[in-house]
């Protein structure tokens, strides 16, 4: 398989923090980066030596952005099918757009999983609102109603509490096809982001602990408080589904711990994850640059953790009450701020987060949340 070395132009599909972050990395290493998405003045764009604004299905702009670099990965998986193939007809798309096929549509992904043998929580496909009553049964509840496509952050999804329920969690749902899973009484959430290279060579960032607020990752940690049987397990499972599709780039799995110590895949992201932005400050090699690494067949780097690490979201909420202060988080030394470039504050945006690195993950969490609770302590 073709080497990009350092000097290439490399492609992104997307125009978000991931890419942004992805850009800046790449550049360090001396790359030009050219990034493709409906907007102008991305994140990424920002960073970007080009930015083309043109919609996905403009097929023809999706070449000429094609023919200009060598290799074209993405930052978030909603690309369509037929972007993708008209990138691959002109360079090396990384990681494969079967990757993408199967990580943007949960059904497709639980059904890979489950058919490789990886644990997913039980599920059932729901076409309508009988497959719906007929699979609740089958489940039981509560039970988590999920739209199959196009879902991130817990959009399109809806909590089943009681079967009279059912109709309005169609609704819900907006009729779509979706997929019913069992409710997991989970002890926490954790996540391992990995990256595989064009050798098949698979490097981890081992077990990351993350923290959901209405349905968001709010606060991520590493290492991860689970006992060393679990967190090899997690990083073996996530290695076996790098190795089934065959992912040449990042790529981050989701899991539920259970309360009895079992591992379940709740989602696979084909990219870097913002469970992984604290390896920017923390580890040796970030998971952007292990991207930009993988998707040019350059050798994976070290994935050490220098420090404990905590990650805090800061979301468009926090601009509520004016602009957050800066100065008071920036006062607080071991804590780095990351900013997306993004104009527009909504409720629920993602707008940059915070990472503190301390002697403990505990002791990185409390200081990072510190960090962001003095942002909005002082009347703005
Ligand atoms: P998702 O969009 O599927 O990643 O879901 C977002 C968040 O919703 C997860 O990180 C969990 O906190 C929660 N969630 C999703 N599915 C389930 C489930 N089956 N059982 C319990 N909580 C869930």
């Amino acid at each position: 398989m073709t080497i990009f070395p350092p000097g290439a132009a490399v492609g992104v599909l997307g125009g978000g923090q991931l890419g942004r972050m992805f850009a800046m990395a790449a550049r360090r290493l001396g790359y030009r980066v050219h990034t493709f998405s409906p907007d102008r003045d991305t994140p990424t764009g920002q960073v970007a030596d080009l930015e083309v604004a043109a919609p996905y299905d403009d097929l023809d702009a999706v070449a000429a952005f094609a023919r200009q670099v060598a290799v074209v990965t993405f930052e978030f998986e909603n690309v369509p099918a037929a972007t993708v193939e008209a990138a691959a007809a002109h360079a090396a798309v990384r990681p494969s757009g079967r990757v993408l096929h199967v990580a943007q549509q949960r059904l497709r992904e639980k059904t890979f999983l489950a058919a490789a043998g990886l644990p997913v929580p039980r599920f059932v496909p729901v076409r309508s609102l009988e497959d719906l009553g007929k699979g609740l049964g089958a489940i039981g509840i509560p039970a988590v109603l999920k739209q199959a496509a196009w879902g991130y952050d817990g959009k399109g999804q809806v909590l089943i509490e009681a079967a009279a329920d059912a109709a309005s969690a169609w609704a819900a749902v907006g009729r779509q096809e979706s997929v019913l899973e069992a409710f997991v009484d989970f002890e926490r959430e954790v996540s391992v982001v990995a990256a595989r290279g064009i050798d098949g060579c698979v490097a981890d960032y081992g077990v990351i602990e993350n923290v959901h607020c209405r349905h968001i990752l709010d606060v991520s940690m590493a290492p991860a408080a689970v006992p060393a049987p679990v967190a090899a397990e997690a990083v073996r499972l996530t290695g076996a589904v790098l190795e089934a599709l065959d992912v040449v780039g990042v790529l981050c799995v989701e899991f539920f711990l259970t309360r009895d110590g079992r591992l379940l895949i709740n989602e696979l992201a084909p990219r870097p994850h913002n469970s992984g932005h604290l390896t920017v400050d923390a580890c040796l090699t970030s998971q952007f640059e292990q991207q930009l690494r993988a998707v040019c067949g350059l050798p994976l780097g070290s994935t050490e953790r220098l420090r404990p690490a905590a990650m805090a979201n800061l979301l468009g909420d926090l601009w509520e009450g004016g602009e957050p202060d800066w100065r008071s988080a920036l006062a607080l030394s071991e804590v780095k701020l990351h900013l997306y470039g993004k104009t527009e504050a909504r409720p629920g945006r993602k707008m940059g987060h915070l990472t503190a690195l301390a002697a403990t993950a505990d002791e990185a969490r409390a200081r990072v949340l510190a960090a962001r609770d003095a942002l909005t302590a002082r009347p703005r």
